[in-house]
């Protein structure tokens, strides 16, 4: 059966801290802990008010937890607190704020991180970031982070309660020399304090069990959450996963480019492949299901309508 909560009459939730806040960790560590959705902070208020209805689309799906992306640019980023803070305060679903390195020094991090602690919010996602547009490289900035450990590092000493998730790629980080030596990264980022790894998108489930297996050979014991996209949009996803280094299985990318003037249809075959990778997944025990929504509702909606997650089909 799946493990979808609304479905299972024993879920209890993990008791939360006495601040009453809710650690991620704590909710994967429970065997029906079932999805959660990452959001991305809008450009305007017309995408603000796009992403609250998403929200309140979602919510009703009770997801463990929601997160939100962390920006390259300075508006976006102050974004990531205030919508953390507000999702939280308005649906009372857990939410964790993604942190990156890029261009922020220490002290800039630190108030970041101070900020989240005052909004009442202790998870965060810390991420290295990637380099800005048309720049190969990842150039710390001075007195800032070269690599997601560091931040991980930083924020456990900072902020010893906070619970800290970082990313995994099972098709192997772009700049990984190989598996081993990205392994070997994922280990330090665990061993400095993180507590589950959330994974990047992937259309084929032998690349992340894979991946689990070498990296629990590798010592590394934490939960590994996969990450999920549901495929709405045949040129997007193509620019994605050449950005992020993981592959579309030819079988699927002919599927897709066979109906790809016709949205409705390249989402359908979107979402049959995110519903048959969801059932294998689920059916082998993941710890929760990642959903990268692109603050739309619908696709996933779909997905777990067809899971039969919904508590309220529309
Ligand atoms: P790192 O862990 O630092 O790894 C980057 C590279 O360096 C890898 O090749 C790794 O093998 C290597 N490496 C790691 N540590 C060391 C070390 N100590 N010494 C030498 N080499 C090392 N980006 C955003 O901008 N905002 C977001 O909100 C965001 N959210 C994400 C959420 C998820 C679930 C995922 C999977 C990715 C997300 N990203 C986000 C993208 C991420 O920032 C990029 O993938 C980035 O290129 C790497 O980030 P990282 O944290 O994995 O970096």
């Amino acid at each position: 059966p799946l493990r979808c909560r609304q479905k299972s009459r024993d879920f209890q939730r993990p008791v939360s801290s006495s601040s009453g806040l809710m650690r991620i960790a704590d909710l994967l560590s429970n065997k029906d802990a079932g999805f959660s959705f990452e959001f991305f902070p809008p450009r305007d208020q017309a995408g603000v008010d796009l992403l609250f209805h998403t929200v309140a689309d979602l919510a009703a799906y009770r997801p463990a937890y929601v997160s939100v992306t962390y920006g390259a640019g300075g508006s976006t980023r102050r974004l990531t607190v205030e919508l953390v803070r507000r999702i939280r305060a308005e649906t009372g679903i857990e939410a964790m704020a993604h942190l990156t390195c890029v261009g922020s020094t220490r002290d800039e991090l630190a108030s970041v991180l101070d900020q989240l602690a005052e909004a009442g919010i202790e998870n965060v996602l810390a991420l290295r970031g990637d380099p800005p547009k048309g720049e190969r490289e990842f150039v710390p900035v001075e007195g800032g982070f070269a690599h997601a450990d560091e931040l991980v590092a930083f924020i456990r000493e900072r902020h010893r309660d906070f619970c800290i998730g970082v990313a995994g790629y099972p098709e192997k980080h772009l700049e990984a020399p190989d598996f081993a030596h990205d392994l070997g990264m994922l280990r330090g980022k665990v061993q400095a304090g993180a507590s589950f790894v959330i994974t990047q998108l992937f259309f084929d489930e032998r690349d992340y069990f894979g991946f689990v297996q070498r990296a629990r050979e590798a010592g590394i014991d934490v939960p590994i959450v996969p990450g999920i996209m549901p495929i709405t949009n045949v040129s997007q996803i193509k620019r994605f996963t050449a950005q992020c280094g993981a592959h579309i299985p030819a079988r699927l990318l002919s599927r897709l480019e066979s109906v790809q003037g016709n949205a409705e249809a390249v989402r359908a075959v979107g979402v049959k492949h995110a519903v048959m990778q969801c059932r294998e997944l689920l059916g082998q025990g993941v710890p929760a299901v990642h959903f990268y929504t692109l603050n739309r509702s619908t696709a996933t909606r779909e997905i777990l309508r067809e899971l039969r997650c919904g508590s309220t089909p529309t």
